[in-house]
C-alpha cells in the first residue's frame, strides 16, 4: 500500500506529477514549514484546545473515532497535535538547560530523547499525530484510562490510527512506550518513506545544543524509524 499512499501525497498535498520526487520539501518533514496553510485545521473546542492544529485530513477522522469512542463512553481529548521544529526546539531547550548543571552533553540528550524528540525528529511536525487524554503511563494502565487504551487498541486502526511508540519488549528502539501517543497511517507513513530518504534533513537539524547527537545516536535510523509496524500493517489494507 506504501505507493498507494505516496501519490496520493503527491496528488493531494503537493500536486506534483507521478513522475516528479513527490515528497514534500525536507523543511516541512522537520517542521520548518508548513506544507500549505489551508492543510491544517484549529481542533474544536469539543475535542481539545482550539489553538491545536491538525492536517484536516488526520482531524477528520480523528473526529469520526471519537464520536465513534463517545458511543461507548469513551471521551477522547486531544492534548497535543501539530509542533514546529521551533516549538520543539524550545521543549528541548528547556529540559537541556534544566539537566545541564548535572549532566554531561551525551547523557543529557539521552536522558530527554527517552520521551521528548529532538527538533525536526518529531512525527508531530507532520500533522499526522497526536496525544491524547494524558502524558502519564499509569492513567492508560487502571481505570478511566484503562478503558480508554483497551478501546483504542481494539477499534483506532479501523479509524487509520496506530500507536508508533508500543512497548520496547520486541526490539523496538528509539522513544519510551507512549500510550498517549496515536498517528494517522494513511498520511504519516508517506511522510516517514520521504523522511527516510531525504539526505539533506542532516543539514536542517541544527541551531541548538546537542544537534550534533542527531548524527552521533544515529537517530534517524533509532528514533525516527524506532516505531511499532506490525499492528496497523496487518489491519489497514
Ligand atoms: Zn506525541
Amino acid at each position: 500500500m506504501k505507493w498507494l499512499y505516496s501519490i496520493l501525497l503527491c496528488l493531494v498535498i503537493f500536486g506534483c506529477s507521478q513522475e516528479e520526487n513527490c515528497c514534500p520539501p525536507a523543511e516541512f518533514l522537520v517542521g520548518q514549514m508548513v506544507s500549505n496553510e489551508k492543510d491544517f485545521v484549529s481542533v474544536d473546542s469539543l475535542y481539545g484546545r482550539n489553538s491545536i492544529l491538525l492536517d484536516s485530513q488526520v482531524y477528520k477522522a480523528f473526529v469520526l473515532m471519537a464520536d465513534s469512542a463517545k458511543k461507548s463512553g469513551i471521551d477522547l481529548y486531544i492534548l497535543s497535535g501539530y509542533r514546529s521544529f521551533y516549538s520543539q526546539k524550545s521543549i528541548w531547550e528547556r529540559k537541556w538547560e534544566k539537566n545541564s548543571g548535572t549532566m554531561d552533553d551525551s547523557k543529557n540528550a539521552n536522558h530527554i530523547l527517552r520521551y521528548s524528540s529532538m527538533p525536526g525528529i518529531s512525527r508531530h511536525h507532520w500533522g499526522t499525530d497526536l496525544d491524547l487524554n494524558s502524558l502519564n503511563s499509569e492513567y492508560f494502565q487502571s481505570g478511566e484510562g484503562a478503558k480508554v487504551y483497551q478501546w483504542l487498541n481494539a477499534n483506532a486502526n479501523h479509524f487509520g490510527f496506530f500507536q508508533p511508540y508500543t512497548t520496547k519488549d520486541k526490539g523496538r528502539t528509539g522513544f519510551e512506550t507512549e500510550e498517549w501517543h496515536w498517528s494517522y497511517y494513511p498520511l504519516s507513513q508517506g511522510y516517514l518513506d520521504c523522511y527516510l530518504q531525504n539526505d539533506s534533513i542532516e543539514d536542517l537539524i541544527t541551531g541548538f545544543n546537542g544537534a550534533q547527537f542527531y548524527r552521533i545516536f544515529d537517530i534517524k535510523k533509532r528514533y525516527v524509524q524506532g516505531i511499532e509496524m506490525d499492528t496497523i500493517e496487518e489491519s489497514i489494507q
